[in-house]
């Protein structure tokens, strides 16, 4: 088995700060958005798709910089109050010791990736296994990534687990031919991520019992 893991809003609880960001600098550039919209549109999109989105809107193209700014903005947010998602470790440790491989497959790019894995003490752990929307030809919801993913890993799709809290994921991982779980503990509609094919949970201690390892001795309450 292989768990892909997602890594904004499963392993790292970035999406409250940054879909939070976003309403507020989308919003000043003449498009106002809430941040349940923009939950709703972008969340688990990879910043192309979100920024010809925006020039859409907008009728015209984003200001030179604009992008630039508001990441350094949102890796400022990272560096003051990002976390770990609730009780994430824990799971790993326990994965890590029952020998489970994993990865993680994300839409934000590689330099984000390593800053907000390094911040929040998980880098160490996916040392070199690390895939982003940067490594394919199309991001999630398109399956490529993670088709990507099990393949460098050497992991037929068969016996890949993917954990996930957005739409575009769940329906990326579906569409890859994997069993999807899909996170209820982050901001996502529970009904959209169920509706797009994946198997809800609502704690990170319930996963250790779906992925079918045993969580006993190990700290891990239910
Ligand atoms: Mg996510």
């Amino acid at each position: 088995m292989l768990v892909v893991w997602d890594c904004d809003g499963v392993l790292v609880d970035t999406e409250r700060l940054v879909t939070r960001l976003e309403a507020e600098w989308i919003t000043a550039l003449g498009w106002p958005l809430t941040q349940a919209e923009v939950v709703e549109r972008f969340m688990g999109r990879s910043e192309r798709v979100m920024s010809t989105e925006i020039e859409r809107n907008l009728g015209r193209e984003l200001p030179a910089r604009w992008y630039d700014a508001l990441r350094a903005a949102s890796y400022e947010l990272f560096r003051a109050e990002l976390t770990a998602v609730d009780g994430v470790e824990q799971v790993l440790d326990l994965l890590e010791s029952a020998g489970v491989a994993t990865c993680v497959a994300s839409s934000s790019g590689h330099d984000r990736l390593a800053l907000v894995l390094e911040i929040t003490g998980l880098a160490e752990r996916f040392a070199g296994r690390v895939h982003s929307a940067e490594d394919v030809q199309q991001g999630k919801p398109h399956p490529d990534l993670f088709l990507h993913a099990a393949q460098q890993q050497g992991v037929p799709v068969a016996e890949c687990v993917v954990v996930e809290d957005s739409e575009p994921g769940v329906l990326a991982g579906v569409a890859a031919g994997m069993r999807v779980l899909g996170f209820a503990g982050g901001l996502a509609p529970t009904a959209a991520l169920e509706a797009a094919g994946s198997e809800i949970f609502e704690r990170m201690a319930q996963l250790p019992e779906l992925l079918g390892v045993e969580a006993d001795g190990l700290g891990m309450q239910q």
